[in-house]
């Protein structure tokens, strides 16, 4: 497995690949890579001859007041994580690769990145929307894999590509967790033992929530009140939003229904955290 920084080099190592008539499977990530990325690569590699791993801490998806610069990298680590995962390439370029001098054209949508994390998080979407597509164009994959724990980055990836006609497949993988219930998460690392111990309140929620839905509850309002009032247990959490909206959408929604995305985020300590689930 080989790690490629330069765009051209990226390209002609999948050229050959097509070529020789191989399909290629895309894994966008930030790196410091854990079991959730991994289960994105395990799956690619399932349905493809080749996997290309991008690893890339995109500043222009981060506004002015968040964690760019400590955000965690070690890209060792993760190239022995991915190769030992069966990994054909990294990709791994630096910021200067992918934003040359005079950069300006973006990929904005509008509707579902309104909602959600696009009220405290307003260029973050604009960032992933255009980093996704330069990776889309850079490595043309037959598919891409997104986790379902970033459930309205991977609802809008799948609108990007209807809307804007890119020839692939987007598959959507589930949530991996610790053991004790935490979504895994490259920004776990920033807590500390308590914090560690009080992000739990997130899943406790996402559980609460699961079985009053599998035991009818109808009324999204009801469903939300009962899962902030599980949070708001914790002293160490502050919610930034909890709320039911439509899984395609991100409209928010009244009544529970199959598809529907309950989702969350909660700042625990300095630390924002999300987790989410999907009615059956
Ligand atoms: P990131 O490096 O955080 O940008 O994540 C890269 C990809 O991995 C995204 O598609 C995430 O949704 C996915 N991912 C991150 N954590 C998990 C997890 N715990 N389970 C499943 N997928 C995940």
């Amino acid at each position: 497995m080989e790690i490629k920084k330069t765009i051209q080099e990226t390209r002609e190592c999948v050229k050959a690949w097509r070529e020789k008539g191989l399909s290629v499977g895309l894994v966008p990530t930030m790196g410091y890579l854990h079991e959730g990325h991994g289960s994105l690569v395990t799956k690619a590699k399932q349905e493809n001859d080749r996997v290309v791993v991008s690893i890339f801490v995109n500043p222009m998806q981060f506004g002015p007041n968040e964690d760019l610069a400590s955000y965690p990298r070690d890209i060792e680590k993760d190239r022995a994580f991915c190769e030992k995962l069966g990994a054909d390439l990294i990709f791994h370029p630096e910021p200067e690769e992918m934003y040359t001098s005079g950069f300006c054209s973006y990929v904005d949508m509008s509707v579902l990145t309104e909602e959600l994390c696009g009220l405290s998080r307003p260029v973050h979407f604009r960032g992933v929307c255009t980093v996704v597509s330069k990776l889309f164009h850079i490595v043309q994959p037959d598919r891409a894999y997104f986790g379902q724990k970033d459930a309205q980055q991977l609802a809008i990836i799948k609108r990007m590509v209807l809307d804007l006609n890119m020839d692939l497949e987007v598959v959507g993988c589930p949530i991996v967790r610790e053991e004790d219930g935490l979504a895994k998460s490259s920004r776990n690392t920033y807590l500390n033992t308590e914090e560690r111990k009080a992000a739990l309140v997130l899943s406790r929620a996402v559980r609460l929530g699961e079985k009053m839905v599998s035991d009818g509850e109808k009324d999204a309002s009801v469903l939300l009140a009962a899962m902030k009032a599980e949070i708001e247990k914790e002293p160490l959490a502050r919610i930034d939003y909890v709320k039911a909206v439509d899984g395609l959408t991100m409209q928010p929604k009244d009544m529970v229904e199959a598809s529907m995305l309950v989702a969350m985020a909660v700042y625990i300590g300095k630390t924002r955290l999300i987790d989410n689930f999907i009615c059956e």
